[in-house]
């Protein structure tokens, strides 16, 4: 027998499956450290603060002033953030990543956002980390080099463009 809802239930049910996800938002930013950290919850130590995003140190710094941006608004990737946002993120990387390197005497830093959890993205509310380098510091975010076989770098770069 076939099962036809009517246009009312069809609503109530999007109404429904809306509001869980509102809720299952509301239940991750409750949890979260970092959102936690931004409502002045849980102590940091705030290097720069404004109206979208906070910066602080890194608690387990790959080097000393290993800073987070962090956007205030709980987005869970790069790919949640609204673009408006992410300029004033990316700025703000750059003003701190000067700031950082005037202070500590670094003459290098890396940028690096993981997102999701295969790239080891841990804390699951977006955020930046900016890490001061020096000569011989002894961290390394090297990686294996692969190698394509033949035409493979073109059936790579087709599929991407596809979606672009
Ligand atoms: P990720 O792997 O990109 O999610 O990294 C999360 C980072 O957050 C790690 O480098 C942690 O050391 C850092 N972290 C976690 N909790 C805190 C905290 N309460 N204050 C400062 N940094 C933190
Ligand atoms: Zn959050």
């Amino acid at each position: 027998m076939q099962i036809q809802m009517k246009k009312e239930e069809i609503v109530a049910s999007k109404c429904i499956q809306q509001k869980s996800k509102i809720s299952e938002h509301a239940i991750s930013i409750r949890n979260c450290i970092f959102c936690r950290i931004v409502k002045g919850e849980i102590p940091c130590a705030r290097i720069f603060e404004d109206d979208k995003v906070i910066s602080f140190l890194d608690i387990s710094p790959a080097n000393k002033g290993h800073a987070l941006i962090v956007t205030k608004g709980h987005y869970e990737t790069l790919l949640e953030i609204p673009d408006e946002v992410l300029l004033d993120v990316m700025s703000k990387a750059k003003k701190i990543a000067r700031a950082m390197s005037s202070a500590l005497g670094n003459k290098g830093f890396n940028i690096v956002m993981n997102n999701g959890k295969a790239a080891g993205q841990i804390v699951p509310h977006a955020h930046i980390h900016i890490i001061p380098r020096f000569d011989r510091d002894g961290m390394n975010v090297d990686w294996k080099h692969k190698k394509y076989n033949d035409k493979e770098i073109d059936e790579f770069r087709g599929k991407i463009t596809r979606f672009l």
